[in-house]
């Protein structure tokens, strides 16, 4: 591996007047002809090329707005000078999905919008498309980085959840010498990365890959055993496991309070991104794949899963299908890189609108959608301007099919169970911000399940850390039997 560079070597004049190029994307009239991902081929000449962009600032504001810390001026040096096993081994010491982060994390709002081009009005160096690049490539050539393992400990640890937050905790557990066991409620470990995020965003296909590697850790999957009907928390303890990592995610879509809500063709997020992208051999029994939809589709919401959402809509051959929300774009939450690619695959959007309620026809399928316009008010708890409904503007359009993206709440459900586990009133678990570790000593929790819903790189993150507590309170003697 080169050395860090220092500043002499670095022209940062000459690596200013490198013309810049966004990484290619197949035209989208061919990405929504199929579910398959964004991309176009690069290879190496145009990503060592895209690396030489950076310009290698002693601040590194990339790093400082990554939340995993990634050293990526560093990897991208590695990688101009063609080396890109030890650029993948930069990604890979501070994430543990860096081929899964590098194609979904929102670059723009993170390292790319800290990138010193955004400041001059240019394209930031596609740091997203390189981390993915290179993590590809590396594993192609048979390099992904693994920890020599450490000695048995003889202390056991239950995971519950194998989403992005759980595998990245189990699997630094393991090699901290850690007996794990994970277990969920799906049929394949994965989480929203294989059980919600669209395929033309992730592949199936490469998270399959990449959770094939917690069977070879050694790790215990337990998959189709939903912790709390049956087996519970304490039974998880009394069965001897030492320490209990709550990594359930916030998976429950919040409901739309309206008449007609529950006719058919009216769709909850989850189980429709579910329904179109997960590969038949992974759904539950009894869950059938959703392979067309009908020709109008109204998507409510206006978050990451409306895009998502609608962007399915189109693939599965909607004619029209449209956004509703009920502020202004100014004001809609997520990612604007995939509003834009929902727009050029043909998406429309009504801003200012809010559902009233759904007809249905006679069979209780739903036909229509009433609708009442609204302007923007007072900003409310959030800091953004609240809607108000105009008086006498209600309208009412035809639908065939609804999807409802209206955000996820915790499973209350099931933290509520929980003896002695404190939750924030929104449900969220509440835990040491240093640690993770929650009002039960030896229960620790991550990702969603504290956050609400975030980011597969803050999940990440937060295994990272209640990893490093568990093994610190192991490491100490702690049990979470001595309650
Ligand atoms: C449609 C959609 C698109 C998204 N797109 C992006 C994106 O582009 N980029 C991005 O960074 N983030 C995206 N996110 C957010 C991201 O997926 C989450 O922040 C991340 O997956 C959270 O990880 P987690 O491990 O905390 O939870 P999850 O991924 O939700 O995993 C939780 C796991 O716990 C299991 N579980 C729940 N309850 C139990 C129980 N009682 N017993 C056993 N198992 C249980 C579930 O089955 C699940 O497998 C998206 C989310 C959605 C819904």
């Amino acid at each position: 591996m080169l050395p860090r560079p220092n500043s002499k070597a670095v022209d940062r004049r000459e690596r200013l007047k490198i013309p810049e190029s966004e990484p290619p994307r197949r035209p989208p009239e061919e990405r929504v002809a199929d579910f398959a991902e964004p991309w176009a081929p690069i290879g190496l000449e145009w990503a060592k090329l895209a690396a030489r962009r950076c310009i290698q600032c002693p601040s590194a504001p990339c790093v400082k707005a990554c939340p995993l810390g990634n050293d990526i001026p560093y990897a991208l040096w590695q990688l101009e000078h063609g080396d890109v096993v030890a650029a993948s081994r930069l990604f890979h010491a501070t994430s543990s999905m860096p081929g899964i982060c590098g194609r979904i994390c929102p670059q723009t709002e993170l390292c790319e919008g800290a990138c010193v081009y955004i400041k001059q009005d240019r394209v930031p160096v596609p740091i997203g498309r390189l981390e993915a690049w290179v993590t590809d490539r590396a594993a192609e050539i048979g390099s992904i980085p693994r920890s020599p393992p450490s000695r048995p400990t003889g202390r056991q640890v239950a995971v519950v959840g194998a989403g992005p937050a759980g595998i990245t905790a189990a699997e630094r557990l393991v090699g901290q010498g850690h007996e794990v066991s994970m277990f969920d409620a799906w049929p394949a470990a994965g989480g929203l990365l294989l059980y919600g995020i669209p395929g033309f965003k992730l592949s199936p296909d490469r998270v399959r890959e990449r959770v094939r590697r917690i069977g070879e850790l050694g790790i215990r999957l337990f998959p189709e055993t939903r912790i709390g009907t049956g087996l519970t928390v304490d039974d998880l303890v009394d069965r001897g496991f030492d320490a209990v990592l709550l990594a359930i995610g916030a998976g429950i879509g919040r409901p739309l309070a309206v008449e007609g809500a529950g006719l058919g063709g009216v769709h909850q997020a989850t189980p429709f991104l579910v329904r179109s992208h997960t590969p038949p051999e992974l759904l539950p029994e009894g869950t059938t794949p959703l392979t067309e939809i009908g020709a109008r589709v109204a998507v409510i919401g206006g978050g990451d899963t409306a895009m998502d959402c609608v962007r399915t809509a189109l693939r599965l051959g909607a004619q029209e299908a449209t956004v509703w929300y009920r502020r202004t774009e100014a004001e809609m939450p997520g990612n604007p890189r995939d509003r834009k690619l929902a727009v050029m695959e043909g998406a429309r959007f009504e801003w200012l609108a809010t559902p009233l309620g759904l007809e249905g026809d006679a069979r209780g399928r739903v036909h229509s959608l009433r609708l009442v316009r609204m302007e923007l008010g007072d900003p409310d708890a959030s800091g953004r301007r609240s809607p108000v409904a105009l008086p006498d503007s209600e309208f009412e359009v035809p639908v065939d099919d609804v999807i409802l993206a209206l955000g996820y709440l915790p499973d209350e459900g099931f933290v509520g169970r929980i003896a002695g586990l404190d939750t924030e009133p929104d449900g969220r678990i509440r835990v040491d911000p240093a640690t993770g570790e929650t009002s039960r000593p030896g229960i620790y929790a991550a990702g969603d399940d504290v956050l609400g819903p975030a980011l597969v790189v803050d999940a990440v993150a937060h295994g990272i850390r209640a990893a490093n507590a568990i093994h610190e309170f192991l490491s100490s003697g702690g049990s979470a039997a001595n309650r």
